[in-house]
């Protein structure tokens, strides 16, 4: 039989969530701002290809990516040229012809680049880049007048090269106190004076940004994490401007059912002892899927019922406490919904003292995902 699966454990992504979250963006932005939707990292983990063309069936009209390789993976999997693409992260000066040739836009901020860049021409059609300011986000970017003026003089001599675009980051967009926000986005506003001739896009906003200023966006939002219905952070869910839709769950299936008696121990370590007579589910996800070791003492929703994790989570299977006797096959959903209970990504990311975005990218590629 021909199917894209065999194993009892799968990711659901919910493509018509998608789609509303990035609508919703778009109407709250309006019309004169472009969403570029963020789809690094095989689109946090939800399916690069299939949210890209979700995103721009929704209005997007550009896609960003951390690294080339990402962009020219889209491009090969079915994403037409005449939709920009923007690698977000540095790239080697030596692949800018590549990425030209493939209608990607790379992020530039230091002048020496051209000049290498330069040389591995020719180049069949101008690059276009993204001038990138650091206002204070410290990764990377230009930071000076003159960092800027060269940059500028630089491309002025070469017309392999068109600015068309300028951007910044924000470190604390998503944080109640506006402090460093305000002084990031004076920081950019200033330093986009020293550009003579202002580059077709500007943008500074990430999801938080977006939803929290939408009038202080210049024309652009990079739309991240919300496209994918997860709140930046904590403090966000109380600002939201519109309700987000979660697009990701996580489901399994138990493949082994026991009983086993007082005092029995379950897993490596021997590190649960059941201190009744207690049925005992083993279901077939586990460190190297992504569900980490530290999954140890969460829990699961089975027949509607939230129910533990009993000892170490294994590399591919684990072992819950299961209410009573269930058959082999009963759905286990370890993010998401079964009859009025859920678990969210936000509780996952909780529980591993970590951020809802850490969640779903570190879902592995071994789980195999269904578009819904
Ligand atoms: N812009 C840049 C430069 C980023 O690195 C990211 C994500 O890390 C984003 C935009 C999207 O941010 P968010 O997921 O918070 O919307």
């Amino acid at each position: 039989m021909d199917q894209a699966f065999y194993r009892d454990t799968w990711a659901e992504i919910d493509l018509d969530a998608i789609f509303y979250n990035v609508q919703s963006m778009k109407q709250h932005v309006g019309p004169h701002v472009d969403v570029i939707a963020v789809v690094k990292a095989n689109a946090y983990g939800h399916g690069d290809i299939q949210v890209a063309k979700t995103a721009l069936e929704a209005g997007a009209t550009r896609l960003a990516v951390a690294f080339l390789d990402e962009a020219l993976a889209l491009r090969k999997k079915g994403i037409s040229l005449d939709v920009p693409i923007l690698v977000l992260g540095a790239t080697n000066p030596q692949y800018a012809p590549l990425a030209a040739s493939q209608n990607i836009a790379l992020t530039v901020f230091r002048a020496e680049w051209f000049e290498q860049a330069f040389m591995y021409g020719p180049y069949e059609q101008p690059l276009n880049v993204h001038i990138k300011l650091d206002t204070g986000m410290g990764r990377l970017g230009a930071k000076t007048k003159k960092e800027v003026q060269q940059i500028v003089n630089i491309v002025e001599q070469k017309d392999s090269f068109v600015i068309e675009g300028v951007y910044t980051h924000f470190a604390t967009a998503d944080e109640q106190n506006v402090d460093y926000f305000s002084f990031q986005y004076d920081t950019f506003i200033h330093m986009l004076e020293w550009f003579p001739v202002k580059p077709s896009l500007i943008h500074c906003a990430n999801s938080a940004a977006g939803l929290r200023y939408p009038d202080r966006v210049f024309n652009a939002v990079r739309l991240g994490i919300s496209m994918y219905g997860l709140a930046p952070s904590q403090e966000m869910k109380l600002l939201l401007p519109y309700p987000l839709k979660e697009a990701f769950s996580l489901h399994s299936r138990l493949t082994h059912v026991k009983k086993v008696k007082a005092g029995e121990k379950i897993s490596y370590g021997a590190t649960y002892e059941a201190e009744a007579d207690e049925w005992i589910g083993t279901v077939p996800i586990g460190y190297a899927d992504g569900w980490l070791r530290r999954m140890q003492h969460f829990s699961v929703l089975v027949d509607g019922k939230r129910v533990p994790i009993v000892g170490r989570v294994c590399m591919d299977q684990m072992m819950i406490r299961l209410p009573y006797e269930l058959p082999i096959g009963t759905k286990v959903t370890l993010i998401g919904e079964q009859q009025g209970e859920r678990i969210s990504v936000d509780d996952v990311a909780a529980h591993l003292n970590t951020i809802n975005y850490e969640i779903p990218c570190t879902i592995s590629y071994r789980v195999p995902r269904i578009f819904l």
